[in-house]
Protein backbone atom coordinates (compact mmCIF):
# COMPACT_ATOMS: atom_id res chain seq x y z
CA UNK A 1 0.00 0.00 0.00
CA UNK A 2 2.81 2.82 0.97
CA UNK A 3 0.43 5.27 2.60
CA UNK A 4 1.84 6.90 5.48
CA UNK A 5 -0.03 8.57 8.24
CA UNK A 6 1.22 11.20 10.57
CA UNK A 7 1.88 10.58 14.69
CA UNK A 8 2.75 12.90 17.44
CA UNK A 9 5.51 12.14 19.75
CA UNK A 10 6.70 13.55 22.95
CA UNK A 11 10.64 13.47 22.46
CA UNK A 12 11.41 15.31 25.76
CA UNK A 13 10.45 18.22 28.32
CA UNK A 14 8.46 20.68 26.10
CA UNK A 15 9.17 18.78 22.88
CA UNK A 16 6.96 16.75 20.32
CA UNK A 17 7.47 15.93 17.38
CA UNK A 18 5.58 14.73 14.12
CA UNK A 19 6.81 11.29 12.77
CA UNK A 20 5.36 9.16 9.83
CA UNK A 21 4.04 5.52 10.26
CA UNK A 22 2.93 3.04 7.49
CA UNK A 23 -0.88 2.74 7.18
CA UNK A 24 -1.74 -1.10 7.41
CA UNK A 25 -5.12 -3.34 6.64
CA UNK A 26 -6.91 -4.42 10.18
CA UNK A 27 -6.34 -8.10 10.63
CA UNK A 28 -8.50 -10.49 12.66
CA UNK A 29 -9.80 -8.40 15.30
CA UNK A 30 -8.23 -5.26 14.51
CA UNK A 31 -9.94 -2.15 13.41
CA UNK A 32 -8.32 0.75 11.64
CA UNK A 33 -10.04 4.08 13.12
CA UNK A 34 -9.08 7.62 11.60
CA UNK A 35 -8.99 9.92 14.38
CA UNK A 36 -11.12 12.71 15.06
CA UNK A 37 -10.10 13.94 18.31
CA UNK A 38 -7.90 13.26 20.95
CA UNK A 39 -8.02 15.32 24.08
CA UNK A 40 -5.20 16.41 26.34
CA UNK A 41 -4.85 14.84 29.59
CA UNK A 42 -2.83 15.43 33.03
CA UNK A 43 -0.71 12.13 32.02
CA UNK A 44 0.60 14.16 28.41
CA UNK A 45 0.96 17.01 30.62
CA UNK A 46 3.15 15.59 33.20
CA UNK A 47 5.24 13.81 30.69
CA UNK A 48 5.60 17.21 27.98
CA UNK A 49 6.31 19.25 31.34
CA UNK A 50 9.34 16.52 32.43
CA UNK A 51 7.12 15.90 35.75
CA UNK A 52 7.33 12.13 34.41
CA UNK A 53 10.18 11.33 31.87
CA UNK A 54 9.65 8.14 29.78
CA UNK A 55 10.46 9.30 26.02
CA UNK A 56 9.85 8.80 23.29
CA UNK A 57 6.23 8.83 24.00
CA UNK A 58 2.93 8.13 21.56
CA UNK A 59 0.70 10.34 24.09
CA UNK A 60 -2.90 10.64 23.82
CA UNK A 61 -5.20 8.73 25.44
CA UNK A 62 -8.83 10.42 25.08
CA UNK A 63 -9.22 9.78 22.06
CA UNK A 64 -12.85 9.38 19.04
CA UNK A 65 -12.68 8.63 15.36
CA UNK A 66 -14.47 6.82 13.06
CA UNK A 67 -14.30 3.64 12.00
CA UNK A 68 -12.71 3.31 8.34
CA UNK A 69 -11.62 -1.07 8.14
CA UNK A 70 -12.35 -3.90 10.14
CA UNK A 71 -10.63 -7.59 10.54
CA UNK A 72 -12.19 -10.55 9.32
CA UNK A 73 -13.31 -11.78 12.78
CA UNK A 74 -14.87 -8.21 14.21
CA UNK A 75 -18.60 -8.36 14.47
CA UNK A 76 -19.70 -5.22 16.50
CA UNK A 77 -18.16 -2.96 14.59
CA UNK A 78 -18.30 -2.03 10.68
CA UNK A 79 -17.36 1.06 8.65
CA UNK A 80 -18.45 4.64 8.87
CA UNK A 81 -19.29 4.14 12.89
CA UNK A 82 -18.24 6.64 15.41
CA UNK A 83 -16.31 5.19 18.83
CA UNK A 84 -14.53 5.88 21.54
CA UNK A 85 -11.62 4.10 22.13
CA UNK A 86 -10.61 3.03 25.93
CA UNK A 87 -6.84 2.98 25.72
CA UNK A 88 -5.62 2.79 29.07
CA UNK A 89 -6.24 -0.81 29.13
CA UNK A 90 -5.97 -4.04 31.36
CA UNK A 91 -4.08 -7.09 30.84
CA UNK A 92 -7.50 -9.43 31.13
CA UNK A 93 -5.39 -12.18 32.56
CA UNK A 94 -4.01 -11.14 35.83
CA UNK A 95 -6.18 -11.40 39.04
CA UNK A 96 -7.82 -7.81 39.72
CA UNK A 97 -8.95 -7.97 35.86
CA UNK A 98 -10.29 -11.32 36.63
CA UNK A 99 -11.71 -10.38 39.79
CA UNK A 100 -13.33 -7.22 38.37
CA UNK A 101 -11.12 -4.83 38.86
CA UNK A 102 -9.28 -3.99 35.51
CA UNK A 103 -9.01 -0.25 36.69
CA UNK A 104 -5.99 -1.78 39.31
CA UNK A 105 -4.58 -4.30 36.71
CA UNK A 106 -0.66 -4.94 37.43
CA UNK A 107 0.23 -5.97 33.91
CA UNK A 108 -0.12 -3.48 31.32
CA UNK A 109 -1.48 -0.06 31.53
CA UNK A 110 -1.41 1.79 28.10
CA UNK A 111 -2.25 0.52 24.61
CA UNK A 112 0.57 0.39 22.07
CA UNK A 113 -0.84 1.60 19.25
CA UNK A 114 1.87 2.61 16.77
CA UNK A 115 4.77 0.74 15.42
CA UNK A 116 8.14 1.31 17.60
CA UNK A 117 6.88 3.97 19.84
CA UNK A 118 4.91 3.48 23.15
CA UNK A 119 2.18 5.26 24.01
CA UNK A 120 -1.66 5.38 24.16
CA UNK A 121 -1.17 7.32 20.56
CA UNK A 122 -4.24 9.43 20.50
CA UNK A 123 -2.30 12.19 18.73
CA UNK A 124 -2.14 10.46 15.40
CA UNK A 125 -4.54 10.52 12.16
CA UNK A 126 -5.05 7.00 12.48
CA UNK A 127 -4.90 4.21 14.94
CA UNK A 128 -4.79 0.62 14.90
CA UNK A 129 -7.35 -1.18 18.26
CA UNK A 130 -8.84 -4.39 18.97
CA UNK A 131 -12.33 -3.77 18.62
CA UNK A 132 -12.86 -4.85 22.30
CA UNK A 133 -10.99 -1.48 22.53
CA UNK A 134 -13.50 0.67 21.08
CA UNK A 135 -16.70 2.30 22.33
CA UNK A 136 -19.19 2.51 19.69
CA UNK A 137 -21.02 6.04 20.26
CA UNK A 138 -24.54 7.28 18.30
CA UNK A 139 -24.07 8.87 15.17
CA UNK A 140 -25.27 12.20 16.17
CA UNK A 141 -22.60 12.63 18.88
CA UNK A 142 -20.10 15.38 18.16
CA UNK A 143 -16.67 13.32 18.15
CA UNK A 144 -14.96 16.42 20.14
CA UNK A 145 -17.68 15.00 23.27
CA UNK A 146 -16.76 11.36 22.23
CA UNK A 147 -13.27 12.36 22.80
CA UNK A 148 -14.17 12.74 26.72
CA UNK A 149 -15.29 9.49 27.60
CA UNK A 150 -11.84 8.58 29.22
CA UNK A 151 -12.19 11.31 31.59
CA UNK A 152 -15.86 10.88 32.04
CA UNK A 153 -15.17 6.97 32.87
CA UNK A 154 -12.95 7.64 35.42
CA UNK A 155 -15.57 9.88 37.48
CA UNK A 156 -18.22 6.79 37.11
CA UNK A 157 -16.01 5.29 38.79
CA UNK A 158 -15.75 7.43 41.21
CA UNK A 159 -19.50 8.16 41.08
CA UNK A 160 -20.02 4.32 41.67
CA UNK A 161 -17.55 3.69 44.54
CA UNK A 162 -19.33 6.86 46.89
CA UNK A 163 -22.67 4.82 46.78
CA UNK A 164 -25.04 7.86 46.42
CA UNK A 165 -28.83 7.58 47.67
CA UNK A 166 -31.21 9.44 46.45
CA UNK A 167 -31.42 12.86 48.40
CA UNK A 168 -28.27 12.73 50.03
CA UNK A 169 -25.98 15.68 50.39
CA UNK A 170 -23.40 15.64 48.07
CA UNK A 171 -19.15 17.78 48.04
CA UNK A 172 -17.74 18.12 45.43
CA UNK A 173 -14.61 19.50 46.31
CA UNK A 174 -12.90 21.77 43.07
CA UNK A 175 -14.49 22.57 39.58
CA UNK A 176 -12.39 21.38 37.57
CA UNK A 177 -13.17 19.00 34.43
CA UNK A 178 -13.25 16.25 37.18
CA UNK A 179 -15.11 18.02 39.75
CA UNK A 180 -17.26 18.99 37.04
CA UNK A 181 -18.37 15.41 35.99
CA UNK A 182 -18.74 14.49 39.56
CA UNK A 183 -21.51 17.31 39.94
CA UNK A 184 -23.37 15.99 36.90
CA UNK A 185 -23.35 12.80 37.54
CA UNK A 186 -24.19 12.94 41.50
CA UNK A 187 -27.32 15.32 40.03
CA UNK A 188 -27.98 12.15 37.78
CA UNK A 189 -27.71 9.99 41.03
CA UNK A 190 -30.39 12.04 42.57
CA UNK A 191 -28.19 14.07 45.65
CA UNK A 192 -28.71 17.54 46.33
CA UNK A 193 -24.62 18.74 45.27
CA UNK A 194 -22.61 21.34 46.68
CA UNK A 195 -19.77 22.57 44.92
CA UNK A 196 -16.71 24.42 46.51
CA UNK A 197 -14.38 26.12 44.29
CA UNK A 198 -12.49 29.23 44.92
CA UNK A 199 -12.62 30.46 41.34
CA UNK A 200 -15.73 32.33 41.15
CA UNK A 201 -15.44 31.38 37.20
CA UNK A 202 -15.38 27.75 37.56
CA UNK A 203 -18.54 28.15 40.41
CA UNK A 204 -19.93 29.49 37.14
CA UNK A 205 -19.02 26.03 35.20
CA UNK A 206 -20.49 24.13 38.80
CA UNK A 207 -24.11 25.91 38.51
CA UNK A 208 -24.21 25.06 34.68
CA UNK A 209 -23.40 21.20 35.36
CA UNK A 210 -26.06 21.31 37.58
CA UNK A 211 -24.76 22.04 41.29
CA UNK A 212 -27.89 23.23 44.00
CA UNK A 213 -25.15 24.98 46.13
CA UNK A 214 -21.70 26.91 45.48
CA UNK A 215 -19.80 27.76 48.07
CA UNK A 216 -16.42 30.18 47.31
CA UNK A 217 -13.94 29.15 50.07
CA UNK A 218 -12.00 32.02 49.28
CA UNK A 219 -15.06 33.74 50.92
CA UNK A 220 -16.11 31.55 53.31
CA UNK A 221 -14.84 28.71 55.44
CA UNK A 222 -16.13 25.62 53.76
CA UNK A 223 -16.43 23.44 56.78
CA UNK A 224 -18.43 25.51 58.61
CA UNK A 225 -20.77 26.33 55.73
CA UNK A 226 -21.32 22.42 54.57
CA UNK A 227 -21.99 22.00 58.51
CA UNK A 228 -24.90 24.82 58.72
CA UNK A 229 -25.95 23.48 55.33
CA UNK A 230 -26.40 20.37 56.87
CA UNK A 231 -27.96 20.56 59.99
CA UNK A 232 -24.02 20.36 61.72
CA UNK A 233 -23.79 16.93 60.57
CA UNK A 234 -21.42 17.25 57.49
CA UNK A 235 -22.38 15.65 54.19
CA UNK A 236 -23.21 12.20 53.33
CA UNK A 237 -20.22 11.83 50.74
CA UNK A 238 -17.13 14.15 49.91
CA UNK A 239 -15.67 13.81 46.11
CA UNK A 240 -12.37 15.36 47.26
CA UNK A 241 -11.06 16.01 43.55
CA UNK A 242 -8.28 19.30 43.71
CA UNK A 243 -4.88 18.18 44.78
CA UNK A 244 -3.88 19.84 48.05
CA UNK A 245 -3.65 18.52 50.84
CA UNK A 246 -5.28 21.43 53.21
CA UNK A 247 -8.33 20.06 51.19
CA UNK A 248 -7.93 16.25 51.48
CA UNK A 249 -7.95 17.46 55.37
CA UNK A 250 -11.25 19.09 54.67
CA UNK A 251 -13.05 16.33 53.13
CA UNK A 252 -12.76 14.23 56.23
CA UNK A 253 -14.02 17.26 58.68
CA UNK A 254 -16.70 17.92 56.30
CA UNK A 255 -18.27 14.52 56.09
CA UNK A 256 -20.99 13.36 58.37
CA UNK A 257 -21.07 9.88 60.11
CA UNK A 258 -21.77 7.23 58.32
CA UNK A 259 -20.49 9.10 55.58
CA UNK A 260 -18.14 7.96 52.72
CA UNK A 261 -14.87 10.28 51.34
CA UNK A 262 -13.67 9.52 47.86
CA UNK A 263 -9.99 10.95 47.35
CA UNK A 264 -10.29 11.32 43.53
CA UNK A 265 -7.49 13.26 42.73
CA UNK A 266 -3.86 12.17 42.57
CA UNK A 267 -1.17 13.80 44.44
CA UNK A 268 2.36 14.71 43.86
CA UNK A 269 4.02 14.85 45.81
CA UNK A 270 2.43 12.67 48.27
CA UNK A 271 2.45 14.54 51.15
CA UNK A 272 0.63 12.42 53.97
CA UNK A 273 -1.83 13.84 55.86
CA UNK A 274 -2.94 13.97 60.24
CA UNK A 275 -5.98 11.56 60.17
CA UNK A 276 -7.80 10.76 63.44
CA UNK A 277 -8.09 6.93 63.92
CA UNK A 278 -10.62 7.33 66.50
CA UNK A 279 -12.82 9.76 64.42
CA UNK A 280 -12.62 7.03 61.63
CA UNK A 281 -13.85 4.30 64.85
CA UNK A 282 -16.50 6.00 65.85
CA UNK A 283 -17.89 7.72 62.80
CA UNK A 284 -17.42 5.12 60.71
CA UNK A 285 -16.82 7.12 57.79
CA UNK A 286 -15.61 5.66 54.58
CA UNK A 287 -12.71 6.80 53.01
CA UNK A 288 -11.95 5.61 49.97
CA UNK A 289 -10.05 6.40 46.33
CA UNK A 290 -11.09 6.16 42.60
CA UNK A 291 -8.25 5.77 39.64
CA UNK A 292 -8.94 5.42 36.34
CA UNK A 293 -12.20 2.97 34.34
CA UNK A 294 -13.73 -0.32 34.40
CA UNK A 295 -15.10 -1.76 31.18
CA UNK A 296 -18.30 -1.27 32.60
CA UNK A 297 -17.82 2.52 33.14
CA UNK A 298 -16.26 3.43 29.90
CA UNK A 299 -19.53 1.98 28.64
CA UNK A 300 -21.76 3.83 30.81
CA UNK A 301 -19.60 6.87 30.06
CA UNK A 302 -20.43 6.42 26.17
CA UNK A 303 -23.96 5.71 26.93
CA UNK A 304 -24.27 8.88 28.68
CA UNK A 305 -22.60 11.10 26.49
CA UNK A 306 -24.24 9.41 23.37
CA UNK A 307 -28.00 9.85 25.18
CA UNK A 308 -26.80 13.85 25.71
CA UNK A 309 -27.40 13.17 28.90
CA UNK A 310 -23.56 14.54 29.96
CA UNK A 311 -22.97 17.59 27.91
CA UNK A 312 -19.42 18.07 28.23
CA UNK A 313 -19.42 21.07 25.53
CA UNK A 314 -18.18 24.10 28.54
CA UNK A 315 -15.55 21.43 29.25
CA UNK A 316 -14.02 21.81 26.11
CA UNK A 317 -12.11 25.46 26.13
CA UNK A 318 -10.13 24.90 22.37
CA UNK A 319 -9.62 22.14 19.67
CA UNK A 320 -6.20 22.74 18.07
CA UNK A 321 -5.07 21.01 15.16
CA UNK A 322 -2.49 18.18 15.32
CA UNK A 323 0.12 20.66 13.72
CA UNK A 324 0.06 22.69 16.64
CA UNK A 325 0.69 20.63 18.87
CA UNK A 326 3.44 22.91 21.14
CA UNK A 327 0.46 25.36 21.22
CA UNK A 328 -2.19 22.53 22.14
CA UNK A 329 0.34 21.74 25.25
CA UNK A 330 1.04 25.68 25.95
CA UNK A 331 -2.57 25.90 25.95
CA UNK A 332 -3.54 22.71 28.36
CA UNK A 333 -0.85 23.68 31.10
CA UNK A 334 -2.53 26.97 31.67
CA UNK A 335 -4.46 26.41 34.82
CA UNK A 336 -7.79 28.17 33.75
CA UNK A 337 -8.35 26.14 30.68
CA UNK A 338 -10.62 22.96 30.98
CA UNK A 339 -9.87 20.57 27.87
CA UNK A 340 -7.79 21.30 24.89
CA UNK A 341 -8.72 18.93 22.00
CA UNK A 342 -6.82 17.91 19.41
CA UNK A 343 -8.14 17.43 15.79
CA UNK A 344 -6.87 14.89 13.55
ZN1 LIG B 1 -7.45 11.03 30.90
ZN1 LIG C 1 -4.68 -7.21 34.48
Amino acid sequence: MGEKYKVAILTGVGQAEITEKELRQPQGHQVLVKVDSCAICTLEQRMYNGVMKRYPFAGGHEASGTVVAVGEFVKSLRKGDKVAARLLTSCGECYFCRSGHENQCVISFMANVHEGVGGPGGFAEYMMLDAKKLYKVADDLDLTHAALAEPLACCVHSINNANIGLGEDVVVIGVGIMGAFHIKLAKLRGARVIACEVEEERLEVAKKMGADLLINSKKVNAVDKVKELTEERGADVVFCTAALTKLAEESIQIVSKAGRVIMYSSFHPDNPIDLSVNKVHSSEMNITGAVNANTRDFLAATRLLSSHMVDPSILISETVPLEKLDYAFKRAIDPKTYRIVIKA
